[in-house]
């Protein structure tokens, strides 16, 4: 099966630099075969990007995808009661309403322009098994990739503990031929899990050969707790237990200090920052300049509903461009060249697909959304690079491809029944008793 989008704009980046070309793109199966300006359709079904930017699809390296069901329900409250409160409807979620809501979150990421999203799913689900699996059925059948991991706590020794570890190496063991799907672990945080939990994910995460991710130091609550109680911070403690011997996305690191930052950048640790979602709940922001003045390698994500309320990365760029400029008083701190790179590139190498993924270039794979470029927000085009992170909405991309498979078309999902999907996420609140008559 052969694609070619002909005479779009093409977002290119080398040697550390944004730019922008007229090409058509050959895609062969899941790649990118050709990029040329001759026209070598031969064959190919032809999209036509005229008036359009192509661009590689974005990456969203830590949300959790079946939070679409808290959307607007635990807001303004501090971090543990919100955390309180949202558990509380955790438990009385089933497999199944985690595939729905997973897809809800699927629906929005694809409409929004992410192709590629890392995922730490529900920790406990009313069934015995199954939450990987249904987060990965989701992900297979709509069409878009993921990486996937099972939120694993464990304050004590317990058989529960245990045995959502088993469930978890089971259900990876499943699915582990998918091409669209990767599987890491995704010990929840070292508040909710105890030393030698995390020491043993971290050894299955050896034993398979993949990575882990970790909410780390993301509110004061927890900087303050794990001081006292380990005499050390959040990231000094988990380094010292061996987590980061393994590839790790660390979310947040809201707290993170200069040797904190040392240490990170020693151990190739990747961080995830969530600007929105910190700045929600109170937290504060994490000091992301800091860390790309070290050499880390920053990604993006929007976290999960629960605490943003929405997935749209256009929007996060655009806080993640703000609000160091505004904490710092500095109107050159983070720019959007290096927030874009965040969403695409180095979310990419977050996922160890470098080159492979986050980029459009010929060999990488057909990962990519195309922009309506014939918008307010975009006209006059002194800069789209500008214009992605600072006016863009996320409601100009027109189109979608992952692994070569058109997932939208002219803002239609074509593998995705939206309407079945609101229908089933609408229940599901009902049954969990979310929905209030509003009297705020
Ligand atoms: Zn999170």
């Amino acid at each position: 099966m052969k694609t070619m989008i002909r005479n779009g704009l093409v977002l290119l980046y080398d040697g550390g630099v944004w730019r922008y070309e007229k090409k058509n793109i050959l895609i062969d199966g899941n790649r990118i075969s050709r990029m040329t300006e001759a026209d070598i359709s031969d064959g190919a079904e032809v999209i036509d990007a005229s008036g359009k930017l192509v661009m590689p699809g974005i990456i969203n390296a830590h949300t959790h995808a079946y939070m679409t069901i808290h959307r607007n329900y635990a807001d303004d409250l501090p971090f543990f009661d919100w955390l309180d409160k949202v558990q509380k409807v955790e438990d009385g979620m089933t497999e199944e309403d985690v595939y729905w809501t997973t897809m809800l979150a699927i629906i929005e990421m694809l409409k929004t322009g992410t192709t590629c999203f890392v995922d730490m799913t529900i920790k406990s689900a009313k069934e015995p098994t199954g939450p990987l699996s249904a987060a990965a059925g989701a992900v297979n059948d709509s069409g878009i990739r993921a990486v996937i991991s099972r939120g694993l706590a464990g304050v004590s020794d317990s058989e529960e503990s245990i045995t959502k570890f088993g469930q978890a190496v089971r259900e990876m063991e499943l699915f582990r031929d998918e091409s669209r799907l990767q599987f890491i672990h995704g010990p929840h945080a070292p508040y909710s899990c105890m030393s030698d939990y995390l020491q043993k994910l971290t050894q299955s995460c050896r034993e398979r050969n993949i990575g882990q991710t970790i909410h780390l130091s993301e509110s004061l609550a927890e900087m303050d707790g794990i001081k006292k109680d380990r005499g050390m911070t959040p990231i000094q403690y988990v380094d010292s237990l061996g987590v980061f011997d393994v590839p790790v996305i660390a979310a947040h690191c809201v707290y993170a200090t200069d040797e904190d930052i040392r240490i990170m950048r020693d151990r190739h640790v990747s961080v995830a920052i969530n600007p929105k979602s910190n700045m929600k709940l109170g937290n504060g922001f994490a000091p992301a300049d800091k860390f790309l003045e070290a050499g880390i390698n920053v990604c993006l994500g929007t976290d999960g509903c629960g605490s943003n309320n929405c997935l749209n990365m256009f929007q996060e760029m655009n806080a993640a461009a703000l609000v160091y400029k505004g904490s710092n008083r500095q109107a050159q701190c983070v720019g959007a060249a290096d927030v874009l790179k965040m969403a695409t590139v180095n979310g990419a190498k977050a996922i160890g697909r470098e080159g492979e993924l986050g980029t459009i270039k010929e060999g990488a794979i057909a990962d990519m959304i195309l922009i309506d470029l014939n918008q307010p927000q975009f006209i006059p085009a002194n800069s789209i690079i500008s214009g992605l992170v600072y006016s863009s909405n996320g409601s100009e991309v027109d189109t979608v491809l992952v692994d070569g498979r058109v997932l939208m078309k002219n803002r239609r999902l074509t593998t995705i029944d939206e309407e079945q999907v609101y229908g089933e996420c609408r229940r599901i609140a009902e049954r969990l008793s979310m929905t209030r008559s509003e009297s705020i």
